[in-house]
């Protein structure tokens, strides 16, 4: 079942390694079908060298596994929470990543420093706060979801299509796994020439007005860059 979706899915999770956004098994990514509302996700701790589309594993909207014959990445609350919780988002992923971790472990979003930023994130990408104790010890990963949702509170996912959990990683969305791929991609690199911006001295954002300008001449229903079928 869901072959297709299982092999977009299989392609993600190399995609991010051969991005340099993951190595080893550090990270996962998943996608939804949107007509049975099934996700598909990598499978907990297989080798890259050995994972194939087939190892994707698909699990219900509560985690239950409907087909596969390994367990679904440990993350997959994370994910299935961000699916019940934004109907709209059809990808999540989840890296490691060097110069995003490094804004996750210092706790700080990352300001809209330029107009890369503002091409791919419409404001900050925020940073949450730390879990406590009894949060990390009881269902970490269903509070990890419940963080990031805390903390994008009325954003519209898809305008900040990326959250920094304090002291982990980043999760990225989008509308289908490729698009989610193309965010965790996106944000690696704005994260990197933010860091080299505030080692140059600068902390204070772009205008609020070029920001405007960047994001929305490329995304929603005035965007005129590219062509057509182009404005993600
Ligand atoms: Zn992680």
């Amino acid at each position: 079942m869901l072959e297709k979706l299982k092999h977009t899915v299989y392609k993600a999770n190399l995609d991010l390694v051969e991005n340099g956004l993951v190595i080893r098994t550090w990270g996962n990514a998943s996608g939804r079908d949107k007509e049975s509302g099934l996700i598909v996700i990598k499978p907990s701790g297989v080798s890259y060298d050995f994972m194939r589309p087939e190892d994707m594993v698909v699990i219900d909207q509560e985690g239950k596994v409907v087909e596969g014959k390994y367990r679904p990445s440990t993350d997959a609350p994370t994910h299935l929470l961000l699916y019940r919780t934004y109907t709209s988002l059809g990808g999540v992923v989840h890296t490691h990543s060097s110069y995003a971790t490094s804004w996750a472990q210092a706790g700080k979003a990352i300001p809209p420093f330029g107009t890369t930023h503002a091409d791919h994130f419409y404001g900050e990408v925020p940073c949450t706060r730390l879990l406590t104790q009894k949060e990390t010890e009881n269902d970490y990963e269903i509070n990890t979801g419940k963080i990031i949702i805390e903390k994008l509170a009325e954003i519209d996912p898809l305008i900040v299509p990326s959250v920094l959990v304090n002291g982990h990683g980043p999760f990225c969305w989008g509308i289908d796994t490729e698009n989610a791929v193309y965010n965790a991609v996106a944000l690696e690199e704005i994260a990197r020439i933010a860091f080299y911006t505030v080692l140059l001295g600068k902390t204070e954002p772009i205008s609020q007005f070029l920001l405007d300008k960047h994001f929305k001449r490329k995304h929603g229903n005035d965007a005129y860059y590219g062509q057509n079928d182009d404005k993600i």
